[in-house]
């Protein structure tokens, strides 16, 4: 015995399983429900503990399968390929999997099953796979089932064979200790093992004899005799040690001298040579043997059968169930002569059955025996044990005297019921003539919940939907959650039950309709009313739309008559709808077992819908055992040729889940819609579900489609809705004559049906592109120079694009490439080789340098002794600030640099280390490293070197545009390719879109040697964001037909569009002009789209402020035709004229290299600055007039946000208040402000081309008087002014004309459908009866704008049903607004939009318990420091450092006035918690009346208020302690 208490049968087993496995299949109810046996699996595994048997000594690989997936499918593949598997299970998987057992017989596989239910299993489950041809073992208690699980692993192990180790699981079993492992290092023959682990068994026939017939060996076990004292002595029963004992009359056990090998035989087995198949004697020899080494070890005896009892016993109870031990101990507890004759007989080894050894066992005394048969579900008349008995027991030569056999059903019993059921059992055998079949206990109870089958959480989301579409009419035949007495969750959850139950709905309605037509022709009823009615609704009752819309018309009626035949209908009243009748399964449909019942409902043509739910993840699948490859049910339909088949995946798009359960319902005939959603765990997060969907749709794994056999025409019978169809599915279509249609129809569908590259085809592009330059340098004669790079920002990729130019120019033979193009095993032949690599995330290779990385640090047979080599990394030694995360810094270059060298490289010249921090940044180390690689390469005086062409800017890429024009028109044309080139990626930001890749998809389409994603952001101008709901409508319907299906409503107040791949984009562009919209200048070195304050309560002063943005918007609008032309020309390119045209192409602000850099102007209308006044370039304060309405606006200038992570010549800024302008002249302060920039700002750095640093560099001052000079006339003093806020007010909200104004929450501004919230379903359908406007706040909500009295109960009505009224969310979440970031923008360093969400929550509880829930405290983050969402203004702001880290600013003002300050670098979720819990807590106790968060968290010295955008970098705790908590130590000064 070692250490360690064991409290259940279950983890006893799981124990010895996993010690004598290589796999263990852990079958569990769902996968986030542990099963009894999964604990203790998995402490073993993540202990790192090594089986005994294991191969190569490791830790067994523990495989979970869910419960109704198959899961013995699971054992094939390794058991196949050698390894020693065992499975955990309920016995609820057994029927199921008869025909797998059947072809396991061969295989030394272990099924330890637990019978169910656990107070009462039923034992049928056992004898239904009695005849599958494997051995079956029993157990009973705790200790039994820990020898037990030793002796099948042991008799597996030694025959080859699979043994069904069965026990019940006793719940007031006692504890027991952990049996030593000696004792599995002997019952396991170790040679038998290995040599089943070194071969491979290839078979994979259906047959029954798969696997290998196990030989008997010439070892048959190394049973070392007389090693205790048990050897020879008495036997001690199992019984006895399990805490039940032997009979009561102190007599010896019968198998002492009966059924017990004998030792001599067992001593003498070494020597036994046989070669010849496995038989049942075999069998029996081998089980003998173990479990007398078990005997010899722990001094438990266990025999094939065991007798308990006096030897002089004249009756016996053969107990087949749960409760021998109650029995035995209820026989040796009562006192007297009751029971002083009556012994107890057990079968451990039930299979193969030994019936000639039973007689050897029991005493000839006894002449009668009661079968006890623990069966619930009786089949046939005689129990399968008694048929046993009743065959070995008196057939042939041993019937003369042997005991009559009386067959019992044996029920439920308790200690208290036991000495009542044995009596009765007793009395039956000793009565003349017995009864047969005789019940003894209770049937049936009681019945077992813990094992049912439950629809994991997760997979509401599609039932929500369901509910969503059909409400009254869903009819779910198989919901988990009806009630269905008697049958098991099994049975009901089964495609055929369903099925069954469905028929007879039908049935059901049929026959309602008769009655309703009976009852509507009588005079049942109190008036005629109710006849009149049901009439109508006879007519239409079998259309869904029409029935329906009578329904609640006629049960009101029928209440109100009150007659008994009207309660006899309103008892069915559901029966009036014309019901929409669903299905749902799992993937385990998918499998042969489910899917037969799938084939049912198909082959039946009857109007079934069925969802088929997979939750498989796509990752999951690529590693998938081939042996558990499921059916493809979308496919299968669709062969069968008469149901609507679509495949749809919630997280992808939720539309075309509605339209496919919409067409399913119509569709008359069978219906099967597979919907995806893949999970690892059913409390997966939503996000990770979503990445993994995204995944498998995007690659082709799971397509979205629709086919509907009956289309109109033949071409509508396919719709494609995403954009790859994976190969199955192209052969289907190809083979379907309707294919050749599609393709005619789409085109491109045709690259995409066979755009699947392996990477071996990209392994072979590789090389050939590699051989081709070779062979373009064979002609060079100076040494090779191989220069390859992993560059995430483009840095690395410069340097050695310019290296790899500058080794030409020295007469090198260079070539240079992406890490990850370069063939790998060409390393070991390189000459010279320069590696060149910038620093990702925490420390980690860039994208483009993963593989080759993982690649040379695995490998262990890369000899790289004859290679010359160096390294160049590029870094930012301050980017983690703490001590302990100082390693990052250029860790790539640094590791390469160490594992080239253990590798046997020979260095060149040493690393060379480029630092963002030196004064020219990595170019300072660079300047010096390059000249030592030169002279290390004996070419460093070469003479007559070019010069380096200039680095081509984004000022050249301008001027040779020709006004904005470039190459886009070329490009988009391009089919080859979903980019644009470089240039134009610049161009196309001035036409108001950007060329994006879905990050999310980046490493799986380079796994598949694909090109990253494209896609494109397009946003559009819409000056103050005042939008009409006829343009809200088109905006929503182009971003279903082109888009992601989602709106993005940004920082600055217009709609933005993600996902619109190329070939989309110009009809895109045309679809946003139709609506009256623009996008050109909405991005690039333009004046971008003008803000206004949305301000819901003053309207005419709004309507104003709204005329003076558009005046300004259209007053600096670019002049270029360029747009146009691109963008609004028909296929013909002949021209449209949409939104009118300019003539020539001429800029008269701008010029043909227009402005250095973005610039956006605002409007803030006091006393709101919900547009954040200060953070723009121009920054404009309404003034009103005496006469209440506006007169000019004070002028402020130099805001900007955007900044790079330690660069401490950037940083945010607030607007300098330059003066006040009247209204009229207004758009000219603006034009003259944006000249001044136009010529003094900096055209050279990017990085310092704001007007933020024009100003800064020249003075206000100065800056001012420039302005005022292009003026002619001058500024007057700004006028006083008051923000009280930046946030918006949500709720209803009335203006000065009575209109009513209603500003929604819409988080961080996504507007988008999920099932639990149709936010933008609601949205369009408001739109289509608003009479108002929409107006978008810069906060990223959305105000429905001038709502009439009138039809306010209306707007309120449609608010609640799609939940748009909601407001109950805490102050914090109100205040917060986050910018789009993963997965689309390709400058997030870290989640945004997706995380803030998650972040509040966790922060909520702290508020609430703190009583600020309703408290006001803004917070805001980016994925980036360039500040989309102005993170800078916050009161707390988290900006993007690396994936999961972020940089915390503290001290922003309220009202967006005063700039914040960074109080942590680098800091994760964790730390972010630890440090604002406890600090809303003290904000909570401390704060002053009225004080705002940013402004307390100064006062209590948490950070210095930085008091302009020169300071921001001032006083900055740069390395602070990790755990800092400021309630104890006070602040940071
Ligand atoms: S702040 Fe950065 S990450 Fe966020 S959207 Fe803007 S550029 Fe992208």
């Amino acid at each position: 015995m070692v250490a360690g208490s064991v409290k259940t049968p279950e983890e006893a087993v799981a124990r010895i399983a996993y010690l004598s496995s290589d796999v263990v299949i852990s079958v569990q109810p769902t996968l986030s429900n542990a099963s009894a046996f999964s604990s203790k699996l998995e402490e073993l595994s993540s202990g790192g503990v090594k089986g005994t048997l294991t191969a190569s000594n490791g830790v067994p690989e523990i495989q979970t399968v869910r419960q109704n997936a198959d899961p013995l499918l699971s054992v094939f593949q390794p058991a196949r390929s050698g390894k020693l598997v065992s499975v955990t299970a309920t016995s609820s998987i057994l029927l199921s999997s008869i025909p797998h057992l059947y072809k396991l017989i061969n295989y030394p596989v272990v099924i330890h099953v637990s019978l169910q239910p656990s107070d009462f299993p039923d034992y049928s489950e056992i004898t239904s796979i009695r005849q599958t041809g494997l051995i079956l073992l029993q157990s009973e208690s705790t200790q039994e089932a820990q020898d037990m699980a030793v002796a099948a692993h042991g008799l597996a192990v030694k025959t080859g064979k699979a043994v069904v180790h069965f026990f019940a699981s006793s719940s007031d079993d006692s504890e027991i200790s952990n049996e030593d492992t000696v004792l599995l290092g002997r019952a396991l023959d170790r040679a038998a093992a290995r040599t089943y682990q070194s071969g491979k068994i290839v078979s994979t026939s259906l047959y029954a004899d798969d696997g290998v017939v196990a030989q008997t060996s010439n070892s048959i076990a190394s049973v070392a005799v007389g090693t205790n004292g048990h050897a020879s002595g008495l036997v001690t029963p199992a019984s006895e040690a399990s805490g039940i004992e032997p009979s009561s009359n102190g007599t010896s056990t019968a198998d002492e001298n009966s059924t017990r090998p004998s030792l001599t035989s067992i001593g003498s087995l070494h020597d036994a040579i046989e070669s010849r198949p496995i038989s049942s004697d075999d069998i029996h020899k081998h089980a003998s043997t173990i479990f007398e080494v078990i005997k010899q070890v722990t001094g438990r005896s266990y025999n094939v059968f065991e007798y308990t009892g006096p030897r002089n016993a004249d009756v016996a109870l053969f107990v087949f169930g749960s409760t021998t031990g109650l029995f035995r101990s209820t026989i040796k507890r009562t006192p007297g002569d009751d029971y002083s004759r009556v012994g107890v007989i057990t079968a451990r080894l039930y299979r193969p059955w030994f019936g000639t050894k039973l007689t050897e066992v029991i005493p000839k005394s006894i002449s009668k025996i009661a079968v006890l048969e623990q069966i619930k579900k009786k089949t046939t008349k005689w129990g399968p044990l008694f048929l046993d008995l009743l065959t070995c027991l008196r057939t042939g030569p041993a019937l003369k005297g042997a005991p009559v056999v009386v067959g019992h059903q044996l029920g439920f019993i308790t200690p208290d019921t036991a000495s009542q059921a044995l009596r009765g059992v007793v009395q039956n055998l000793k009565s003349e003539s017995p009864v047969q079949n005789l019940s003894v206990g209770l049937e049936g109870v009681p019945t077992d919940v813990g094992h049912s089958i439950s629809q994991p959480a997760i997979e509401a989301a599609y039932m929500k939907i369901l509910d969503q579409l059909f409400g009254k009419r869903l009819h779910i035949a198989n919901s988990l959650d009806k009630p269905n007495a008697g049958i098991s969750a099994t049975i009901t959850a089964s495609p055929e039950y369903g099925y069954g139950s469905l028929l007879a709905r039908m049935e059901r309605r049929q026959t309602f309709i008769e009655r309703v037509e009976n009852l509507a022709k009588s005079n049942d009823f109190t008036t005629r009313i109710p006849a009149e009615w049901l009439s109508k609704w006879l007519l239409v009752a079998d259309d869904e739309s029409k029935s329906g819309a009578l329904v609640p018309g006629i049960i009101m009626r029928l209440m109100v008559d009150g007659s008994p035949a009207a309660y006899s209908l309103l008892s069915d009243k559901d029966l009036f709808y014309k019901e929409s009748h669903w299905l749902i399964g799992s993937d385990a449909w998918s499998y042969d077992l489910g899917n037969s019942g799938v084939h049912h409902v198909i082959a039946s043509g009857k109007n079934i819908n069925m969802l088929v739910i997979d939750s498989q993840p796509y990752s999951e699948h690529a590693a998938a055992d081939a042996s558990r490859r499921k059916k493809d049910v979308g496919l299968y339909a669709m062969n069968f040729g008469n149901s609507f088949v679509a495949s749809v995946a919630v997280y992808s798009s939720y539309t075309q889940v509605l339209h496919a359960m919409l067409e399913a319902d119509k569709f008359d005939g069978p219906s099967v819609v597979v919907a995806y959603l893949p999970y690892n765990k059913e409390n997966d997060s939503p996000l990770t579900v979503l990445q993994e969907t995204k995944k498998a749709v995007d690659i082709g794994y799971w397509p979205l489609y629709r086919w509907n056999p009956r289309g109109e025409k033949d071409e509508k019978k396919f719709s494609l809705d995403s954009e790859r169809l994976k190969k199955e599915l192209q052969e289907f279509l190809k083979r379907d004559n309707h294919l050749s249609q599609l393709v005619k129809r789409n085109p491109q569908f045709a690259a995409n049906l066979s755009g699947s590259y392996g990477t071996e085809v990209r392994q072979q592009q590789k090389r050939k592109a590699k051989d081709a330059f070779n062979k373009l340098l064979e002609g060079l004669s100076g040494p090779p120079l191989t220069i390859l790079f992993a560059s995430d920002g483009g840095n690395a990729e410069g340097l050695a694009q310019r290296l790899g130019r500058r080794g030409k120019a020295r007469g090198l033979k260079t070539l240079v490439l992406a890490m990850e193009d370069y063939p790998i095993e060409d390393l070991s032949t390189e000459e010279n080789l320069v590696l060149i690599t910038s620093t990702a995330g925490q420390g980690e290779f860039p994208q483009n340098g993963r593989n080759f990385w993982e690649t040379v640090k695995n490998s262990t047979d890369l000899d790289l002794a004859t290679v010359n080599y160096t390294v160049f990394a590029l870094g930012d030694s301050h980017y983690w600030p703490r001590k302990e995360d100082k390693h990052y810094y250029n860790k790539p270059g640094k590791d390469l640099d160490k594992r080239l060298a253990d590798l046997g490289g020979r260095k060149l010249v040493d690393t060379g280390l480029g630092d963002d921090q030196d004064p020219d940044g990595y170019q300072t180390a660079y300047s010096e490293w390059e000249p030592r690689l030169w002279k290390a390469l004996g070419v460093d005086n070469v003479d007559g070197l070019p010069d380096d062409p200039p680095p081509i800017t984004n000022e050249d890429i301008k001027i040779a545009s020709n006004f904005l024009r470039g190459t886009i028109a070329e490009g988009l044309k391009d089919e080859s390719t979903g980019a644009i080139s470089a240039s134009d990626q610049q161009l196309t930001k001035f036409h108001g879109t950007y060329m994006q890749d879905d990050r999310d998809l980046r490493d799986e389409r380079k796994s598949q040697g694909l090109e990253p994603a494209y896609s494109f952001m397009i946003r559009c101008r819409l000056s103050s964001g005042v939008a009409t709901p006829e343009q809200w409508i088109k905006m929503d319907d182009i971003s279903n037909e082109f888009g992601n299906q989602t709106m993005k409503l940004t920082t600055r107040q217009t709609f933005q569009f993600h996902g619109v791949i190329k070939r989309k984009l110009k009809s895109t562009m045309q679809a946003i002009n139709r609506a009256l919209m623009t996008t050109i200048a909405a991005c690039g070195d333009v004046n971008r789209n003008v803000m206004c304050s949305s301000l819901p309560q003053h309207s005419a002063l709004h309507a104003q402020a709204h005329e003076a943005a558009i005046r300004i918007s259209n007053h600096l609008l670019p002049s270029t035709t360029a747009y146009h032309e691109i963008w609004l020309t028909d296929d013909d390119d002949k021209k449209v004229q949409v939104a009118g045209d300019a003539i020539v192409d001429h800029e008269p602000l701008y010029g043909p290299t227009y402005l250095p850099r973005k610039f956006k102007i605002t409007i803030a209308i006091p006393p709101h600055n919900d547009t954040d006044v200060y953070a723009h370039d121009i920054g404009l304060i309404a003034i009103k007039g005496g006469d209440g309405k506006l007169s000019g606006f004070n002028v402020l200038a130099g805001g900007g946000m955007g900044v790079t992570h330690n660069n401490k010549k950037t940083y945010p800024r607030t607007g300098s208040m330059l003066g006040y302008a009247p209204l009229d002249k207004i758009h000219l302060v603006c034009e003259k402000i944006m000249l001044v920039q136009r010529d003094n700002g900096d055209r050279n750095n990017r990085k310092h081309a704001r007007l933020k640093y024009t100003i800064d560099d020249m003075g206000v001052k100065v800056f001012k008087s420039k302005v005022e000079d292009l003026l002619t006339w001058k500024l007057e003093e700004a006028r006083p002014f008051k923000f009280h806020s930046n946030i918006d007010t949500f709720g209803w909200q009335v203006d000065e004309n009575g209109k009513n104004h209603f500003t929604f929450f819409i988080e961080n501004g996504r507007i988008e459908d999920t099932p639990e919230f149709p936010m933008k379903t609601g949205l369009r359908e408001i739109a289509k009866v608003h009479k108002g406007e929409f107006r978008l706040t810069g906060n990223q909500h959305l105000i429905l704008s001038s709502v009439e009295d009138a039809d306010l109960e209306g707007m309120r009505d449609l608010m609640a049903k799609y939940r748009l009224d909601n407001l109950q969310f805490s102050g914090l979440r109100l205040s917060s607004s986050a910018c789009v970031a993963f997965p689309t923008c390709g400058l997030a360093m870290a989640e945004s939009e997706r995380y803030l969400p998650i972040l509040i929550s966790k922060l909520e509880g702290v508020l609430e318990e703190s009583g600020l829930r309703h408290d006001s405290i803004v917070m805001r983050m980016t994925g980036c420091p360039n500040g989309c969402a102005r993170p800078w203004l916050a009161e707390v702001a988290f900006v993007g450092k690396a994936f999961g880290a972020y940089n915390m600013y503290l001290g922003g003002g309220y009202h967006g006035q005063r700039l914040n300050k960074l109080y942590r670098s680098s800091i994760k979720e964790e730390e972010i918690l630890e440090i604002l819990k406890p600090l809303f807590k003290r904000y909570a106790l401390e704060r002053q009346d009225g004080e705002r968060f940013g402004d307390f968290c100064i006062r209590i010295g948490m950070i210095k208020p930085t008091t302009e955008g020169k300071t921001f970098h001032d006083d900055v705790c740069v390395a602070p302690p990790l755990f800092f908590h400021p309630s104890k130590s006070g602040a940071h000064k």
